[in-house]
């Protein structure tokens, strides 16, 4: 099975594929994740894309389709959640060519919908474990009083760059130009099912199950 989470910046994509991960064994490729990693390890291409996303403007599609290509041709037989991506029409029409080169297909694209102001809150005070991924946020799930990760006990956390109220209107703004439309192009396609990213977590995670048992 192959799925897309569609929604806009802090709408719960990732957590939700840590979900599906751990419970599906699925394989979640996060574009945000590979070029944070080749930011981080000082690639030429992560240098030239740190500014870019520190703005949170879109990353090129040949940058992004290249690091899909590349980890499907290195398995095309895993079941993918796409997280992050596409986010152009153009990256969506790439991936379709991709799987299909590789007899496989999507099974459905989830849109988790939360509502704008709530997308600002979450955002504006998330970090993340350096050490396990799990996210907190200072006002809905702050880091525990004695500084440690409630799953694995690391004390490093992480903030990223991008997670600035500037940044993040750029950010909103990219994905009501760019990648909002793809909600349509998906429905024309019959693939797309919406969950309310408003619910908290378990619920959310409940409507996604549901939605992608008759996918
Ligand atoms: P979020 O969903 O929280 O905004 P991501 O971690 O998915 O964050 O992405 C962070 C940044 O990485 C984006 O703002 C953008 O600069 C870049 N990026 C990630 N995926 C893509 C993509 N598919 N196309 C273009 N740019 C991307």
């Amino acid at each position: 099975m192959n799925i897309i989470l569609l929604g806009p910046p802090g709408a719960g994509k990732g957590t939700q594929a840590r979900f599906l991960v751990e419970e599906r064994g699925m394989v979640q490729l996060s574009t945000g994740d590979m070029l944070r990693a080749a930011k981080d390890s000082g690639t030429e291409m992560g240098n030239r894309v740190a500014d870019v996303m520190a703005r949170g403007e879109l990353v090129t599609d040949e940058i992004v389709i290249g690091l899909i290509r590349e980890q499907l041709e290195a398995n095309p037989t895993k079941s993918y959640i796409f997280d992050g991506f596409p986010r152009t029409l153009a990256q969506a029409v790439a991936l379709k060519d991709l799987l299909g080169e590789m007899g496989q297909s999507l099974n459905a694209v989830v849109e988790i919908q939360v509502e704008d102001e709530a997308l600002v809150a979450r955002i504006a005070g998330r970090a993340t474990c350096a050490g396990c991924g799990e996210v907190y946020n200072d006002t809905s799930k702050p880091i525990p009083a004695d500084g440690k990760c409630e799953n694995c006990g690391s004390t490093e956390f992480k903030r990223r760059p991008d997670d600035n109220e500037d940044s993040l209107r750029t950010r909103l703004m990219e994905y009501y130009k760019k990648t909002s439309p793809l909600t349509g192009y998906y429905f024309a396609f019959d693939l797309l099912k919406s969950v309310n990213g408003m619910a908290d977590l378990p619920e959310v995670k409940r409507q996604i199950a549901d939605v992608l048992s008759d996918a």
